[in-house]
């Protein structure tokens, strides 16, 4: 789960990392306000859940409370990069001597997190990374002792950070770290770190990524989920407990096991299709689940057939049968359906079907070749 830059920084301040004062607005007329509390000048910053918003327009100083409303009225009519604007950060603004790279990420290969940290910092960073990578400093950190303060000072050290810098530089190194085990964050961001005129240390942005599997220990976070930029199908797949992808293919998939999904996809495009979605329905669906994913699938106007791919296991093939059935009797879809059910009761689960108007298939490369021709209209 992303988390907005203003959710990111408020967890940060929790762990003592400095961040500018400042709040989220939803109108520009709030904006104003803001900006009037805060006196001086403001940043006024889009709240959209991509990155790059620096060079889309959608981060704009404004000097006066009058141009703050101006501008934020402009930045919540934008979309950036497809996402549309429905919140604005406004912020002190920050007087920028130096913009500094610090995020924390996991290294799968290490397997252990990595903590990350360049001088040459700021919306250039990307850049940095493909020409001059020896420029992004990496260090380990392993994750039963945790960050150690030596780590902190060797980075701090290595990025030529002045001296009277480091103490402050070790709490928020600190601090940042602290946020992302606690949280369980797959990713910790701050770009820019900022040395300011008056020579502090300021996080001015702040990205996080939360892993999903552990949200149910963290309903706090859980609770910060921005629905409005999540496709709804999404959003009622995660009701049902069902692990779903949209994709821009027009062939539907719903299938059992995320092993047996990616097969299944991969069988698809090996015959010249392209899957609508990734959809494993899990282990021991019942009718219920199995309904509402096929009222997911079809709630996609790009879908010209479904694949159904389904491994009877824990999973019952006459469950899944049943389920196809009332959601047919609900949604009354009007596209060709491929079934392929293999496993226990398939047998009970084939004769259910029969009647159902679907093409059957008996190994998944025949199933997968159906639904190709089926989805080109053949
Ligand atoms: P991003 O483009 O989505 O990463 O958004 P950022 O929050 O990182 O902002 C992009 C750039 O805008 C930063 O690298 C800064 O150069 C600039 N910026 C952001 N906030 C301030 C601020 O308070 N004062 C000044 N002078 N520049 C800022
Ligand atoms: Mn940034």
């Amino acid at each position: 789960m992303k988390l907005h830059e203003y959710q990111s920084k408020q967890i940060f301040a929790k762990y003592g990392v400095p961040i500018p004062k400042g709040r989220v607005a939803a109108t520009a007329r709030e904006a104003r306000q803001i900006a009037e509390e805060l006196g001086g000048r403001v940043v006024i910053k889009s709240q959209v859940l991509v990155g790059g918003r620096g060079k889309a327009g959608g981060i704009k100083l404004a000097k006066t409370p009058q141009e703050a409303e101006e501008l934020a009225t402009h930045i919540l009519a934008m979309e950036i990069k497809g996402l549309p604007v429905r919140k604005v950060l406004v912020d002190e603004a920050a007087n920028i001597e130096k913009e500094i790279y610090l995020g924390i990420t996991n290294d799968r290969a290490a397997r252990k997190p990595v903590m990350m940290c360049s001088a040459a910092g700021g919306v250039e960073i990307e850049e940095v990374a493909r020409l001059t990578p020896e420029k992004i400093i990496k260090v380990h950190i392993d994750p039963l002792l945790g960050l150690r303060d030596y780590q902190a000072r060797d980075i701090a050290a290595s990025i030529d950070l002045p001296r009277e810098h480091w103490r402050a530089f070790l709490q928020i190194a600190m601090g940042l770290w602290k946020a992302y085990q606690e949280c369980d964050a797959t990713l910790a961001e701050i770009n820019p770190l900022v040395i300011t005129g008056s020579n502090q240390l300021i996080a001015v942005d702040g990205k996080m990524l939360i892993d999903d599997n552990a949200l149910f220990r963290h309903t706090d976070l859980a609770e910060m989920r921005d629905l409005d930029v999540e496709a709804p199908s999404e959003i009622e797949a995660r009701k049902y407990g069902l692990s779903f992808i949209k994709l821009d293919g027009n062939i539907g998939c719903m299938v059992n096991g995320a092993g047996l999904a990616m097969t299944s996809m991969d069988i698809i495009k090996l015959f010249g299709g392209e899957p609508a979605n990734f959809l494993d329905i899990g282990g021991g669906a019942g009718a219920d689940k199995v309904s509402a994913a096929m009222r997911i699938i079809l709630s996609d106007p790009n879908v010209k057939a479904i694949l159904f791919n389904i491994f009877g296991g824990i999973t019952r093939c006459d469950e899944v049968a049943k389920g196809i059935l009332i959601a047919m009797d609900e949604v009354k879809p009007k596209v060709p359906m491929v079934v392929r059910l293999v496993g226990t009761n398939a047998e009970e689960g084939r004769q259910l079907l029969a009647n159902a108007n679907m093409i059957t298939a008996e190994t998944l490369a025949d199933a997968a070749q159906k639904a190709v021709a089926a989805a080109k209209g053949g």
